[in-house]
């Protein structure tokens, strides 16, 4: 079902396409997975039922996607405000399992409400970059939205099909299409990919969350957001951040005129926002000064995520580009 999230980025977490598979160390706390757990046993989202099983104590993917009832599909386009969701916080769209007809659905729904915003990240923007290479995605995409504006009795805007079948459209400028990185190595692998996004004409971004090491972010100046935090939930324990990771992240976006988003400490809070004496001593992590990017000492105490907060420096930063009912206005 579609609804309002927590995630501080957003405003609703729409689910259209549910399911994955582990990708990189940074799903290892995904919190899809327990989530989907649960309801797969809810009789009100049928949808879930198989994509989740229990292995040695371990709840995991079984790789099988889950397609979601028309009404979430078309919940996007009964909005009665413009609404920013986050895209599949359920799964990910550009999993290899995913057919392509429910790719084109998306994309399809996402055309019809230009004023929405739709923030997707994917770890697999290779597949991203593939399906969009293919010239023919718009025309399928433009068929899908016609019939869907046919069967639902009118519902969303006509007028971009056109728009994308004239070729006025290149992309779609309400999709900010991003891609989660928690170490340097995916950032590597990732950049070409999102590189050849952006040069298609795709609004790009990146989620720096939950960040598991150091990046040095040289040649990403392309991006028009970042997206920064630690981890949380049950894997947190052995994962803390860096501050300075943060640190350096956002000090480059400043220097580059990119919109920067600090989402959360995650369960690890920095020394400042702790008492030493009120943490026992195995809630503390410290590093020396050679682990960090500005060379100085630092410690953060696990606080959970609620008391760690967002604070960063004595600010929240909650920078974004405007939405798509920006631009428009
Ligand atoms: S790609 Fe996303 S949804 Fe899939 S396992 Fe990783 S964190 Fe979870």
């Amino acid at each position: 079902m579609p609804g309002k999230t927590s995630i501080e980025w957003s405003q609703e977490s729409w689910n259209p396409i549910v399911g994955c598979r582990r990708k990189d160390e940074g799903c290892e706390g995904c919190y899809a997975i327990p989530m989907a757990h649960r309801l797969a046993a809810n009789p009100m989202t049928p949808h879930y039922a198989g994509l989740t099983h229990t292995i040695k104590a371990r709840v995991d993917w079984t790789g099988k996607v889950g397609i979601a009832p028309d009404s979430t599909w078309i919940y996007p386009l009964e909005v009665k405000k413009p609404t920013v969701f986050f895209v599949d916080s359920m799964g990910d769209p550009f999993y290899r399992e995913v057919e392509q007809h429910d790719r084109d659905r998306m994309m399809a729904t996402i055309l019809l409400s230009p004023l929405n915003t739709y923030q997707l990240p994917t770890k697999r923007p290779e597949e991203a970059l593939a399906y969009f290479s293919d010239p023919a995605w718009r025309q399928r995409v433009a068929d899908l939205a016609e019939e869907i504006h046919a069967s639902t009795g009118g519902l969303g805007d006509a007028s971009q099909i056109e728009r994308l079948r004239r070729g006025d459209l290149a992309v779609l400028p309400n999709l900010w299409l991003g891609t989660s990185i928690a170490l340097q190595k995916h950032a590597n692998a990732r950049w070409q990919s999102m590189k050849a996004l952006q040069l298609m004409g795709w609004m790009t971004w990146v989620s720096y969350e939950p960040a598991l090491g150091p990046v040095n972010w040289h040649g990403w100046e392309f991006v028009n957001w970042m997206v920064g935090g630690g981890m949380s939930g049950s894997y947190a324990k052995l994962n803390p951040m860096h501050p300075d990771w943060q640190r350096t992240t956002r000090d480059w976006c400043e220097s580059h005129g990119i919109p920067y988003f600090f989402k959360q400490w995650g369960d690890w809070a920095p020394e400042a926002l702790a008492m030493r004496d009120s943490w026992p001593a195995d809630r503390w992590h410290e590093w020396p000064a050679s682990a960090s990017p500005l060379g100085l000492r630092a410690a953060c105490v696990r606080i959970g995520k609620g008391k760690a907060g967002r604070v960063l420096d004595g600010r929240t930063h909650d920078d974004h580009p405007p939405y798509a009912h920006e631009v428009a206005a």
